[in-house]
């Protein structure tokens, strides 16, 4: 049973049966995902699922409400669209909103009921001189060299803080670059123990320490952390040897489009055409799904499942793609086509489809969902 959750279109049924595109949303794999996630850090730990990113292209109210469902405790988000999403369904768990503000928003930023972060001194200096209680994560840099105080600043910023009067510090956070190399990440973690040795003799306490993206987690579970967040193995976008290491399963279970044109065509000329001297004509299927709706451009060696079988792509349009289908005798207009997941007893998992893509699994599966009609399976 499929059903529409979130219209995204004035009536998205219509938008379904006028133009069959869809992506089917798994929420029961967040909420085995989140139960692994709890086996793997134990109880005491605070685990805040991220649902950025529109929920990893899921539904940030959608997702955030299965992960709470299933033993999150806390729901961080990048996007003060997916923060307001999840406020209005109802859902009134602590929320973590990550640096994406300018400081002359701060006071908008408070209105959004949620925990701040501070990332540098200007919007330290943003949050202190409200009128107002704050509760803020500091986040620290220990490499990435995206967001975060530097190391040098660290001891002035939590003194700064400490002297604000309004802002209380939830906690501090900082993100590994490369969580991949085992004496890099233990390294910046007694990097990072050393900006929470300065927070207490700064004055603060019973602030949360946290740094586990979904990775760190999988790799170093010694480390001490009262607080995790991780977003792809929530979401099932493990890759590769992460797989084996935190086992999940993805939340965007499969693609699908329905066959909208069969047609034949005989040796050239024409874009799509059967080989010159070929014993049979080239008999094409077209989706009405393109690279406006997230596939990418070169089709690469992907294919397609349709009437149970494999049949390779043959190119992607921006609102449409072709399909070879050559070797299967019988396809009508209307059949079910499946670019990721299952179709009778064959799968195309994300892995695969993003391999032949040459792109990341999470940049595919999120482009798709977000651009999508969603429809969540029950
Ligand atoms: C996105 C993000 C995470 C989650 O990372 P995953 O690799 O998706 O688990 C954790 N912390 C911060 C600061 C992030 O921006």
């Amino acid at each position: 049973m499929l059903r529409s959750l979130q219209p995204r279109y004035g009536d998205s049924d219509l938008a379904l049966r006028v133009r069959p595109s869809w992506v089917e949303i798994d929420l029961a794999a967040v909420r085995d995902n989140v139960r692994a996630i709890r086996q793997q850090i134990g109880p005491g730990v605070t685990l805040y699922a991220v649902c950025k990113a529109d929920g990893y292209g899921c539904g940030a109210a959608e997702a955030a409400g299965a992960a709470l469902d299933a033993g999150a405790d806390a729901i961080a988000v990048g996007n003060p669209r997916g923060a307001l999403a999840i406020r209005q369904a109802g859902i009134v768990a602590p929320m973590l909103l990550y640096a994406c503000s300018t400081p002359d928003a701060a006071e908008e930023v408070l209105d959004l009921n949620l925990t701040v972060t501070i990332h540098d001194f200007p919007s330290l200096r943003a949050f202190s001189a409200l009128d107002q209680e704050v509760s803020a994560f500091v986040k620290v840099d220990t490499g990435f060299g995206r967001l975060g105080f530097q190391k040098r600043e660290w001891s002035q910023a939590l003194l700064e803080l400490a002297e604000s009067g309004n802002v209380t510090l939830a906690g501090i956070y900082t993100h590994f670059f490369d969580p991949e190399d085992r004496s890099a990440s233990e390294a910046l973690f007694e990097v990072f123990e050393e900006a929470c040795r300065l927070a207490e003799a700064a004055g603060f306490s019973n602030f949360q320490r946290m740094v586990a993206s979904s990775r760190a987690i999988a790799a170093y579970p010694t480390f001490e952390l009262s607080a995790v967040n991780p977003g792809r193995a929530v979401f099932g976008l493990l890759e590769g040897l992460w797989k084996t290491r935190l086992v999940v399963s993805p939340a965007i279970a499969a693609v699908k489009s329905r066959v909208i044109q069969v047609a034949e065509f005989t040796s050239g000329p024409g874009k799509y055409a059967a080989q010159p001297g070929a014993a049979r004509p080239l008999r094409t299927a077209v989706i009405p799904i393109g690279h406006a709706d997230g596939l990418p451009q070169q089709v690469g060696r992907a294919s397609a499942l349709i009437a149970g079988r494999r049949a390779p792509l043959l190119g992607t349009h921006l609102e449409h793609t072709v399909i070879d289908i050559s070797d299967i005798e019988i396809v009508e207009v209307g059949d079910e086509v499946v670019l990721m997941g299952t179709q009778g007893s064959e799968t195309i998992h994300a892995e695969e489809l993003a391999g032949c893509y040459g792109v990341p699994l999470m940049e595919l599966a999120i482009r798709l969902a977000a651009s999508l009609p969603r429809l969540y399976r029950s």
